[in-house]
């Protein structure tokens, strides 16, 4: 088998945004870097394919800002040596009743991290984006200058072809199916369905959905990383009004809080029509997947659009629906960590980003690669992201507000860690 001989200094399995990414900081450092992917590259059946995703540096958790801010410059940095556009910048607005705990925690997060950071009522709002969005009277708004769309499909590309340009071996169709430990040479082995056989020393699993599957195999470790079904709604803009949904016109990408927490970018990808989904799914196996959308979710849509945007898009139906996947933790943050038992530090799991992690593919990646070429990360604080944290507690991080996700309709817990 190509390859076999060679022992790479870097094997990253699953190449979604996080282990394509990845890829292309590890070859950045000069480590000679394998790429491997269970199906096609590119395919639709993970996380990070489709034709828009959300930046923005507006989190009710502090620690999620810097990063975000950090991610924006690396984007616009592999943007630069790829040569064309995957990220387009507008505004971040944010919106929600005056009390909710999650909005509030946004905007004082912004203020810790100096985001500049504007408060608007209902008024200023409608004048803000010329009568556009309508919120209701004890609602706000939070506007800042940092949000916008990235093209995910296109930009997972860009990081294979970053990565592949400065010399990494990348293979799809190959599942791995176990990771081992040569206790002789120190290396580790990672074997591939049809007998593929290839060494490392340092493993890097960004497996998304399959996180949790994989982990379990190869370390006996349960880690609390749940799949939902989420589902993607378009719909169309009415007649006339195309135009003022557009970031040339000042159309923002958007997240209103509160039950349900829904959230939508300008129209870009297909003119005509704005992304308008709902932050919610239902707990799933990634093999035996509905591809269905909730027909609850629609209605709740439907009556949020009718709400804050009036006649200027027709609400009688989603003109297109994508099913993706989220991978779950029980506090909605990474885990972005040392896998432990005999792997040591020697390989590294970066999963579990609960619906919000595209936005930090660049800077997971350049962490994944800092913690396997030197053990630590520069300028971040992992101590929310390690695995311990669900060790004799299985909601893990403490947070004072609201979930965003929700695991409807059954409600089904997200499993807790077993460590044995
Ligand atoms: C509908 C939707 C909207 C979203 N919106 C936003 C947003 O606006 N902003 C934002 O920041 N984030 C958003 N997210 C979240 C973001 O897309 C994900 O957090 C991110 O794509 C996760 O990437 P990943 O690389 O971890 O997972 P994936 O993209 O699923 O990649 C994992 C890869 O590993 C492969 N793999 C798994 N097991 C194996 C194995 N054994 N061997 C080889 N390969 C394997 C899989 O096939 C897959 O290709 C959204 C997600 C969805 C679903």
């Amino acid at each position: 088998m190509e390859n076999s001989g060679q022992v790479f200094d870097v094997i990253v399995i699953g190449a979604g945004v996080m282990g394509s990414s990845t890829a292309y900081h590890t070859t950045k450092r000069g480590l000679t870097t394998l790429l491997l992917e269970q199906f096609d590259f590119l395919h639709y059946r993970g996380s990070s394919h489709g034709e828009s995703r959300t930046i923005r540096a507006t989190y009710p958790e502090d620690y999620y800002s810097s990063m975000a801010l950090e991610s924006s410059r690396l984007w616009q940095e592999a943007e630069a040596e790829a040569g064309y556009r995957v990220y387009f910048k507008t505004k971040q607005f944010d919106m929600g009743p005056s009390d909710n705990k999650s909005l509030l925690a946004v905007i004082s997060s912004c203020r810790k991290n100096s985001i500049p950071v504007r408060v608007l009522n209902q008024d200023e709002v409608f004048e803000e984006f010329s009568g556009i969005f309508e919120l209701p009277e004890d609602w706000i708004g939070v506007v800042t200058e940092f949000g916008g769309v990235i093209k995910p499909t296109k930009a997972v590309s860009m990081f294979q072809a970053l990565a592949l340009r400065r010399g990494a071996v990348l293979k799809d169709n190959s599942e791995v199916i176990d990771i081992a430990k040569d206790r002789e040479t120190g290396e580790i082995v990672v074997l591939t369905g049809g007998h593929g056989e290839y060494r490392c020393r340092k493993c890097i699993i960004t497996a998304g959905a399959w996180t949790r599957k994989l982990i379990e195999k190869v370390r006996g470790l349960l880690l609390p990383i749940q799949p939902l079904e989420t589902t993607v709604h378009y719909w169309k803009i009415n007649e006339g009004n195309e135009g003022k949904f557009t970031i040339e016109n000042g159309f923002p990408s958007f997240a209103s809080y509160g039950d349900p927490y829904i959230y939508g970018t300008p129209s870009l990808e297909f003119p005509g029509l704005i992304k308008i989904p709902m932050h919610a799914g239902r707990p799933c196996d990634p093999e035996d997947r509905t591809w269905a959308a909730p027909t609850a979710q629609v209605e709740l849509l439907q009556d949020w659009i009718k709400g804050r945007f009036g006649d200027l898009v027709d609400t009688k139906k989603p003109v297109m629906t994508q099913s993706c996947m989220y991978s779950m933790t029980p506090d909605e943050d990474y885990v972005i960590d040392f896998l432990g038992g005999e792997f040591g530090e020697d390989a590294v799991v970066c999963g579990g980003f609960s619906g919000h992690g595209f936005k930090m593919g660049p800077v997971v990646g350049r962490i994944a690669a800092e913690l396997v070429e030197s053990g630590r990360a520069a300028g971040v604080e992992l101590r929310h992201f390690r695995i311990g944290r669900f060790e004799g507690n299985c909601k893990g991080n403490v947070k004072d507000f609201d979930d965003q996700v929700k695991k409807s309709p059954t409600g089904k817990p997200v499993t807790s860690v077993l460590i044995p």
